[in-house]
């Protein structure tokens, strides 16, 4: 592990927020990734509960943080407390990246252009034209569905535990689906011609860090030419990716989508891209030890 040991008053400080904090890996990465690139700064994990999130936000503009990552559960309980958002975030609703910007803190979302970006580059698909099944409606969903509409997928139909908050992400997008049909899954119709005509199966749900089954999501059912994307990346292959690959289809970890949304974060801190492949060998190496 390659660590900075020459930290002086003119280090810049960037760091993640969430709750629980310990599981992240984006500190290695990041660092990581300053170091390569011989910018002078560290970034360093805050673990923050949820009744704590306004101070903790105020903490990082009295701090002078330049800059800092979001993660579960602050995605979208942090927009209202940022000075403005940039496009990505206000499409998406959700923040995962927070750049300090002369004291005003601006909210971006990287994750749904990470994921689009990984679906290219790990599994070489582009949603573009594509009928896309998704599930989850929580943040990452919301990043995801911007971007796989901007990206123009043909169609989202959305399956998630609460309909109700998969209704309303549905009505929050129909703004940004000018190309895209936008759908609430519905179990009573999903019958052999449904399962048959899913191109693209995302899973943006928690569901699978536990070895958990999808419950509903029928993937036998699924075309042999089906690809099958979870955002989900430990353990590196899920009980859906498991079956899926039993069935020969496509598959891929969110591992390089949680690269590839770092990549986009450091671009908008520093205004440049990290070593290409740098961000993803790094996390792969430490997952693999
Ligand atoms: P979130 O906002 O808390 O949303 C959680 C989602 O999971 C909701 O749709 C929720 O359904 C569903 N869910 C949770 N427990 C469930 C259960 N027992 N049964 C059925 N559904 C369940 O979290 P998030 O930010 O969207 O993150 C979701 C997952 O994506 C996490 O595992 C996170 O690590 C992963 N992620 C990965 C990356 C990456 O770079 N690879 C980036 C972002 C997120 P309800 O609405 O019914 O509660």
């Amino acid at each position: 592990m390659t660590v900075k040991t020459d930290i002086t008053g003119k280090t810049v400080l960037y760091g993640i927020i969430g709750w629980p904090i310990k599981h992240s890996l984006s500190p290695l990465m990041q660092n990581k990734a300053f170091i390569k690139a011989g910018i002078d700064a560290v970034y360093v994990p805050f673990a923050v509960q949820p009744v704590d999130l306004p101070t903790a936000v105020n903490g990082m503009r009295s701090l002078s943080v330049a800059g800092f990552n979001v993660t579960i559960p602050h995605k979208t309980a942090i927009v209202p407390l940022l000075d403005t958002l940039d496009e990505s975030a206000r499409l998406a609703g959700a923040v995962n990246v927070v750049k300090n910007h002369n004291g005003k803190l601006i909210g971006f979302n990287t994750d749904g252009d990470g994921l689009v970006r990984s679906l290219e580059h790990d599994l070489g698909c582009h949603p573009g034209g594509r009928r896309v099944l998704l599930i989850g409606a929580g943040g990452a969903a919301r990043g995801a569905v911007a971007a796989l509409c901007k990206a123009g997928a043909a169609e989202i139909c959305i399956m998630n535990r609460t309909t109700e908050k998969a209704l309303e992400l549905i009505n929050a997008s129909i703004a940004i689906a000018a190309k895209t049909r936008l759908i609430l899954f519905d179990a009573d119709q999903a019958d052999n011609l449904f399962w048959s005509r899913q191109e693209l199966v995302i899973n943006s749900t928690s569901l699978g860090m536990n070895n958990e089954e999808i419950s509903g999501l029928q993937v036998e059912a699924l075309p042999a030419t089906a690809t099958v994307y979870d955002m989900v990346y430990a353990p590196p292959k899920t009980v859906l990716l498991e079956m899926a690959e039993k069935q020969g289809l496509k598959i891929a970890n969110g591992l390089g989508m949680l690269a590839a949304q770092g990549e986009l974060a450091f671009q908008i801190w520093t205004g440049v891209l990290p070593e290409a492949g740098l961000m993803l060998k790094t996390l792969t190496k430490y997952i693999d030890v």
